[in-house]
C-alpha cells in the first residue's frame, strides 16, 4: 500500500504536516482497535521520513535508494521491534541494542525510525530501557508506537509520547472501502462481523472463513439441543483454529445477551444469524449466558498463551452443554468423561 487508507486521512494529514515544519514527536502512540491499519500506516511514516524525494501528499516516493533499502528490508535508520513469536515478549536486549546502534551512527544525520510492534508486548525490563532512551531523546529519534491495549503500556511511557488514536470509520465510508474489495461476498456481513474494522472485515472476506463459521454455529445449535457431542465438536473447532472459533462463540454469545434484553437490537455482531440465536437465546436463563459469555471471552484471552488451546474449548464447551435446561444433559456429560478417559 502506497497511500494512507480512507480513514486515516487525518491523522495522516496532521503527521505530515508535523514532519513538513520539522515538528514530528520523539515518539507518538498509535492506539486504537486491530484492523485499522496501525501498521501500515506506521510502515507509511516510517517510509516517508526516510525518503529523499517525498512526494507532494507526504508519502515516499518509493524510488530513491532509501526506499529500496525499506523496501529490501535493509535500511540502517528503520528498526523493528516485535516479540519473537506471535503472544511473546519483548525483551531488554532488544531495545538495548538500539541505543547501542543509536551511539554508533548518531553523527549519520536524518530521521532514525523504530517500530515497536504490539508496543505492549515490552515487558517491565525493556519497557525501563526505552524509557531511559525517551528521557534523553536525540534530535531525530522517531519511535512509533503501536498498541491496541495502550492501559498495558507504563504510564511514564505513555506520558512521554504523543498520542495518534485510530477509530473505525463510519460505516458508509467503510462498506464503500469493502465493496471495492469483497467481489460476491456482500461487505455488509463483513463489517458486521467485524465490528467496524475494515481490514479485518476483508480478512472475513473468505468463503472457507465464513463456511466454517456456519459449520460451528450448526454445530453449537446441535450441542444446545443435545444432539452433538461437546468433546467431538471442540476436537472440530481445534482442528479448524481455536482463535477463530472462540471469536465467534463469543460474538454469539454477546448477540444472545443483546437479543435476551430487547426483541430487535439496533446492533448485532451476527445480524444475519438473529433468528438462530434469538431461539437459543430463549431456551436460557440470562444469568447462564451472561456467564457463558464471560466465559467464553475469558478463553479468549487465554488461547495463545501457555494454555492448551484444546482442553480450554472442551471445558468451555462442556460449560455450555451443561446449561441445557433438558433432560439429557446430564447423562451426556457422563459420556462425554467416559469418552475422555478411555483415551
Ligand atoms: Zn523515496
Amino acid at each position: 500500500m502506497i497511500q494512507p487508507f480512507p480513514w486515516q486521512a487525518e491523522a495522516w494529514a496532521r503527521v505530515r504536516e508535523a514532519h513538513r515544519a520539522g515538528r514530528l514527536p520523539h515518539a507518538l502512540l498509535l492506539e486504537g482497535p486491530g484492523g485499522l491499519g496501525k501498521r501500515a500506516f506506521a510502515d507509511l511514516l516510517a517510509r516517508s521520513v526516510l525518503c529523499s524525494q517525498i512526494r507532494p501528499d507526504g508519502t515516499a516516493c518509493g524510488r530513491c535508494r532509501s526506499c529500496h533499502l525499506v523496501s529490501a528490508g535493509t535500511h540502517p535508520d528503520l528498526s523493528v521491534i516485535e516479540p519473537e513469536e506471535a503472544g511473546g515478549q519483548i525483551r531488554i536486549d532488544a531495545v538495548r541494542a538500539l541505543a547501542a546502534r543509536e551511539r554508533l551512527t548518531a553523527q549519520a544525520g536524518g530521521y532514525k525510525v523504530v517500530l515497536f510492534d504490539p508496543a505492549d508486548a515490552m515487558n517491565p525490563a525493556a519497557a525501563n530501557a526505552l524509557l531511559k532512551t525517551l528521557e534523553e531523546p536525540s534530535s531525530w529519534w522517531l519511535m512509533l508506537l503501536i498498541t491496541q491495549q495502550p492501559s498495558r503500556l507504563p504510564a511514564t511511557i505513555r506520558s512521554r509520547c504523543q498520542r495518534l488514536a485510530f477509530s473505525p470509520p463510519s460505516e458508509p465510508v467503510a462498506l464503500q472501502w469493502l465493496s471495492e474489495r469483497v467481489g460476491q461476498i456482500d461487505p455488509k456481513l463483513v463489517y458486521g462481523l467485524s465490528a467496524g474494522a475494515p481490514l479485518k472485515a476483508l480478512e472475513l472476506a473468505d468463503r472457507e472463513i465464513l463456511d466454517t463459521r456456519e459449520r460451528m454455529l450448526q454445530d453449537l445449535m446441535g450441542m444446545m439441543e443435545g444432539t452433538r457431542d461437546p468433546v467431538a465438536i471442540a476436537e472440530a473447532w481445534h482442528k479448524a483454529g481455536p482463535e477463530r472459533a472462540l471469536e465467534w462463540l463469543s460474538g454469539w454469545a454477546l448477540d444472545m445477551a443483546r437479543l435476551q434484553a430487547v426483541p430487535e437490537p439496533p446492533l448485532l455482531f451476527n445480524p444475519d444469524k438473529a433468528q438462530a440465536l434469538g431461539q437459543l437465546a430463549g431456551k436460557l436463563p440470562g444469568r447462564d449466558v451472561h456467564r457463558l459469555g464471560e466465559m467464553t471471552r475469558e478463553a479468549r484471552s487465554l488461547v495463545g498463551s501457555q494454555v492448551n488451546a484444546h482442553l480450554l474449548l472442551e471445558g468451555l464447551l462442556l460449560e455450555w452443554a451443561s446449561k441445557v435446561p433438558s433432560a439429557g444433559s446430564g447423562m451426556r456429560r457422563r459420556t462425554s468423561r467416559g469418552s475422555r478417559a478411555q483415551r
